[in-house]
């Protein structure tokens, strides 16, 4: 099975819907309330899992109820948590009010995830088990730097997720395998808007790129002068938070296997549609046997 470990968040998401957010100084009442396990750390460990890889987490919950209930999402998935730690005070929370134009508001507070400034103990003998290392950005950036570092000293693939959205210190670029930005981190990282062109420049600093496009699917680049441009499966989108969590999990697990790029694309783009099908984040991800049926069912459709 492949050894995944995640360096990242875990937030617990308090939603609020709303006919309209308020302005500064009003009160509005909301229609509904929701409480998600998240954080993009989390999201990928549980698509991961589900998708079928080995999977460890290592970062922090706080000493809440929030923190009981995001290590206890994790372990139902398959997630090892040892070295997820419970850190003095208050979890991660996103506190996110979405309106009835389906706009949104966000405020994250860290929580636990800003305690992770540094690998601790066992951490760099638990990446080096690993085929893969997932990252994002929601953690202190030490730790990423840190991480990614740990990783490329005992040969184990990094890939990095740029997001939240921000300018990426060079040693960090230079420990990552491949990148997985979407269309927006990828301009933002590039002041280029066609996804082909910020890929290419992206070259310039990792050697293997994968620009998620939302429901026009992905686009794989690497240095040899490989495009590869797998369409998402057509779906009825009810939901697409952490679709590409979804997607970098399952693509973790498939490219851990060995399988041919293309082939990896094509399996974890139908878990993200798998996802996007169901409401939730990571309570719809997909398993591994509804994955597989999918990907047979897409690939032996005639083309359209
Ligand atoms: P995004 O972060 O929006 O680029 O989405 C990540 C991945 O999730 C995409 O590359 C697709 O594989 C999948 N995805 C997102 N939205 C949709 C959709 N509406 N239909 C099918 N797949 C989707």
């Amino acid at each position: 099975m492949t050894a995944i470990v995640v360096l990242g968040s875990t937030n617990m998401d308090l939603v609020a819907y709303v006919v309209r957010a308020p302005l500064r100084g009003e009160t509005v009442t909301g229609r509904e309330f929701r409480t998600v396990p998240g954080g993009k750390g989390a999201n990928q460990a549980v698509a991961a899992a589900r998708a079928g890889g080995n999977v460890a987490m290592i970062g922090a919950v706080g000493s809440d109820a929030f923190g009981r209930h995001l290590r206890h999402t994790l372990e139902a998935s398959g997630v090892d948590t040892d070295l997820l730690h419970t850190a003095d005070g208050p979890s991660g929370t996103a506190h996110i009010v979405v309106d009835d134009e389906g706009g949104n508001a966000i405020v994250v507070v860290p929580g636990a995830n800003g305690t992770v400034t540094a690998l601790g103990p066992g951490d760099e003998t638990l990446i080096a088990t690993a085929d893969t290392l997932l990252l994002q950005l929601e953690l202190p950036l030490s730790v990423v730097v840190e991480g990614a570092a740990a990783a490329r000293r005992h040969g184990v693939r990094t890939v990095l997720t740029p997001a939240p959205a921000r300018a990426l210190p060079p040693e960090l670029l230079a420990a990552t395998d491949l990148l997985v930005p979407n269309e927006h981190e990828a301009t933002l990282l590039t002041g280029l808007t066609d996804p082909e062109a910020a890929a290419g420049a992206l070259l310039a600093q990792v050697p293997e790129v994968v620009v998620t496009l939302g429901a026009r699917g992905t686009l794989y680049a690497n240095r040899d002068g490989a495009r590869i441009h797998v369409p998402a499966p057509r779906v009825t989108a009810v939901d697409t938070t952490a679709a590409g969590d979804t997607f970098t999990g399952a693509l973790a697990v498939a490219l851990g296997e060995g399988r041919p790029v293309e082939q990896a694309l094509r399996w974890a783009s139908c878990a993200a549609a798998l996802g996007v099908r169901r409401e939730g984040a990571s309570t719809s991800m997909p398993y591994r046997p509804e994955i597989d049926a999918e990907y047979a069912r897409v690939t032996a459709a005639p083309p359209d």
